[in-house]
């Protein structure tokens, strides 16, 4: 692994802060320090940086990155060798516990005790965290054995502990979905997963290679509506659903099971952006952002999973890049491009990221759709970009690129972004 030396001391002040030490926070730092920033702090609570990626042993990372499929703590050791060799302070163990308008942010670590950091912009690189039992309302008892299929790969892959025996999955999330492979592979029977939607959530290649080569059953348009055990998990009742998504308690079934493993999807982690007071996107959960990821705060930045829930790790390092380098500029006294062009979601889109662009530079719009669609696809954003594929499913995200040349005379304009099935697209 990589070994970063702690600052010996924290610098009063800093050009950039960055909080979280996951692929975001990792990009956003060599970003800023390309732009030619010098004083830059990393900040993260875990001991060692990397965040999610180091739970997520299997391969499927680093294809656009590094050009090559690696495993995440491999892609967290090659993130982390770059913020090395950028000479970035990486104070790790440390808790950014508060940030105030002014840009002053509270951290808690045992090296530096309750410290205070003035920094002339902030990125913020937080994450997500995992919904919950209590975010879906399952009824029933409260047993052991009822947890998230990140918690669960956390328990396998870092402490090596198996949560049970037999296992059941809530939720076709990718996390879901590598678990069920996962605890087959160590020796747990997965008696199956059920997903509320009549498709998966996960993207097509974990559903073939996680599910159909293992054999594990995907119950499509079903549901958990009971939960048993006393201390210890003993069964979940589950039932289909009706074109309402209400449980058909008629057609419903008993399976035993010690283990219940929930991937019903991931939020944004937006504590310290609702402390300074971001706007925040109703859909997505996290800070409205501009083409170079800043938010409603000047001076504040964010990127990766704590803004939008992205769906490989290569495009949050592509992202927060962009976001560290804008902060490093603007710490540096360098002027941001005007914000002339805005974005919304339109026909069949769930969320649009950023949420403004700049006619004056090259930008990437990400998004998802709302419902699958199989077959030839018509991808607009306005009337400057249409491009056809041939299918689309809310699990994959969609990235276009835009520059000058597309958006030029767009300035002031709202522009909508639709996913139409092709030939329907006056409908
Ligand atoms: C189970 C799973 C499987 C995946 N599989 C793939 C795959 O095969 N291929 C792929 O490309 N992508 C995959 N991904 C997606 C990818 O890993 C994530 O999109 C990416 O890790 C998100 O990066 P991030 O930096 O935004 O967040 P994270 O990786 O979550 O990092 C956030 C960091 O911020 C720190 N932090 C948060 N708040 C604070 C605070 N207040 N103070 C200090 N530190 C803080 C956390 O400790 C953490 O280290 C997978 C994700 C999961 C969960």
């Amino acid at each position: 692994m990589v070994t970063t030396e702690h600052p010996r001391q924290l610098a009063d002040s800093y050009d950039v802060t960055i909080v979280g030490g996951g692929p975001a926070g990792l990009a956003a730092a060599v970003g800023a320090r390309d732009q030619g920033a010098e004083r830059i702090l990393l900040v993260d609570r875990d001991p060692t940086p990397g965040g999610i990626l180091l739970q997520c042993i299997h391969s499927g990372f680093g294809l656009h990155t590094f050009g090559e499929d690696v495993t995440g703590p491999e892609y967290a050791h090659r993130a982390l060798e770059q913020v090395v060799d950028h000479d970035v302070d990486v104070l790790t163990d440390a808790y950014v516990t508060d940030a105030s308008s002014d840009l002053r942010l509270k951290l808690m670590s045992p090296s530096t005790g309750v410290a205070t950091v003035d920094t002339s912009t902030v990125v913020l690189a937080p994450g997500a965290r995992e919904r919950t039992r209590g975010a879906i309302r399952i009824p029933g008892e409260r047993p052991a054995g009822v947890m998230t299929a990140g918690l669960a790969q956390a328990m396998v892959n870092l402490h090596g502990r198996l949560p049970g025996r037999r296992a059941m999955i809530l939720g076709s999330g990718d996390i879901g979905l590598i678990m069920a492979r996962r605890l087959t592979l160590e020796g747990v029977e997965v008696a199956g997963v059920c997903e509320l939607l009549p498709y998966p959530s996960g993207i097509g290649r974990n559903v073939v290679q996680c599910l159909e080569d293992f054999d594990i059953p995907l119950h499509l348009s079903t549901t958990v509506v009971d939960i048993h055990g006393r201390d210890r998990l003993e069964g979940v009742t589950i039932a289909p659903v009706d074109d309402d998504r209400r449980p058909v308690m008629s057609r419903s079934a008993h399976v035993p099971c010690d283990t219940l493993l929930l991937s019903v999807g991931l939020i944004p982690d937006a504590e310290l952006a609702q402390r300074l007071q971001l706007r925040l996107d109703p859909v997505t959960g996290g800070p409205v952002v501009s083409s170079t990821m800043e938010t409603s705060r000047p001076g504040v930045f964010a990127a990766g999973n704590g803004v939008h829930v992205n769906d490989l790790a290569d495009w949050v390092s592509r992202e927060a890049q962009v976001a560290g380098a804008a902060a490093g500029d603007l710490a540096l006294g360098r002027h941001r491009p005007l914000e002339d062009v805005h974005v919304t979601p339109g026909h069949n889109v769930g969320y649009v990221v950023p949420h403004t662009l700049s006619t004056s530079r090259t930008q990437t719009v990400s998004f998802r759709v709302k419902e699958p669609i199989h077959g030839d696809t018509i991808l607009r954003i306005g009337d400057v970009h249409r491009r056809k594929v041939r299918a689309v499913v809310p699990a994959e995200m969609i990235t276009l690129k835009v520059g000058p040349k597309l958006l030029d005379g767009c300035a002031g304009d709202t522009l909508r972004v639709d996913a139409i099935p092709a030939g329907q697209e006056e409908a």
